[in-house]
């Protein structure tokens, strides 16, 4: 049976390792060496991300979560305070995504201790997450089987299943207008501030519509009080779960810039769309949430079907033809310094994922 002693000292050790996003090897290590103390297979991709094998029953389901963190994430401290874990408030706590690993590690170790046969399992725990997903981007596919899984990284409970996703197109334009002198000649320069300026003014920002967001999020520019600024950076991103309206957000941002460039005919402006990932819609019939589902009431909990605004390696996943989707990791407020992690639901998750790994 899952131990939430054990599952809440693995939290902590984990949490105390430093892994801000590109720096995953002390954590990577730790896992790995775990994964390995419970029999697993345990390989890595040309990319550092972890992917370990447990034989067993059926076709393989896959556990997924990531290993790296946001910043301010050196050195936490957390402090575990009236059934919840929170940093002492100087840093992220870390739970976004060490909850799911932690979830992974204690169901796995609660399921195999009971040494009663089980499902066939798939370990993926990817590098550098946040800020684009570039560990599931770089993943080596033809190291995994399963087609169906969990990516332990939502928030909330473990029974908050999260069905629908948006795209994300990723937003960057530079702005080179001509430097002068502010006092003696301003009317050589080209400010490119006030350029970036007027292309704010005109964007399509904010919530779009109920599926639809959009936002930059960094304006940067100038290089001192007296000289006109000369150059000027914008960096954003928008999100659909409708592919069409992100389309036709795309074209009018290009709209607007080419709108602005029209006005400053001396000035370059140069703007960049890339799409980060793909939105997803999982029918709630599906295997995958069937198999979910199964665990739940194992456990004694009703599914929540939920969407999100947010992205995650479950958007990879999909893209990649694998129903592996999100669920709960029992965290709240992702990303700032009053993040918490609640004990009773990380548990929840882990005797949820032991259910999980025994019946197949
Ligand atoms: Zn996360």
């Amino acid at each position: 049976m899952a131990n939430q002693e054990r599952l809440i000292n693995t939290l902590l050790e984990l949490i105390k390792i430093d892994s801000p996003s590109g720096e995953e090897d002390a954590i990577d290590a730790e896992v790995s060496s775990r994964l390995e103390s419970m029999g697993l297979d345990v390989a890595h991709d040309a990319y550092r991300n972890v992917i370990a094998n447990l034989e067993g029953v059926g076709n393989p389901f896959i556990l997924s979560a990531h290993l790296d963190t946001v910043e301010p994430g050196r050195g936490i401290k957390p402090v575990v305070d009236e059934g919840i874990v929170r940093s002492d408030g100087s840093t992220i706590l870390g739970g976004d995504c060490k909850a799911g690993v932690a979830i992974i590690l204690e169901g796995l170790q609660s399921a195999l201790e009971q040494n009663n046969g089980n499902r066939a399992i798939e370990i993926v725990f990817t590098r550098h997450e946040e800020g684009g997903l570039v560990g599931a981007h770089n993943l080596d596919f033809s190291m995994i089987a399963g087609k169906v899984g969990i990516v332990f990284d939502g928030e909330g409970p473990p029974n908050r299943i999260i069905l629908q996703a948006p795209s994300q197109n990723v937003v960057t334009a530079t702005i080179t207008g001509r430097a002068a002198h502010a006092g003696l000649e301003p009317e050589k320069g080209i400010s490119a501030l006030l350029i970036a300026a007027d292309i704010l003014g005109r964007l399509p920002l904010g919530r779009i519509d109920d599926e639809t967001t959009s936002n930059i999020g960094r304006m940067e520019g100038g290089l001192k009080r007296n000289i006109v600024p000369e150059m000027a950076f914008l960096d954003g991103e928008f999100r659909s779960r409708s592919n069409s309206k992100l389309a036709d957000l795309e074209a009018k941002f290009h709209g607007v810039f080419h709108e602005v460039a029209s006005r400053y005919p001396e000035a370059k402006i140069n703007l960049d769309i890339t799409n980060s990932y793909q939105a997803y819609d999982i029918d709630p019939e599906s295997e995958t949430v069937e198999i979910i589902v199964r665990a739940l009431a194992d456990i004694g909990l009703e599914p929540i079907l939920k969407s999100t605004g947010g992205g995650s390696d479950a958007n990879v996943f999909i893209e990649k033809g694998i129903a592996a989707i999100p669920v709960g990791i029992g965290v709240r407020d992702f990303h700032t310094t009053w993040e918490t992690a609640v004990i009773s639901e990380v548990m929840l998750g882990a005797q949820m994922c032991e259910r999980l790994v025994i019946s197949p």
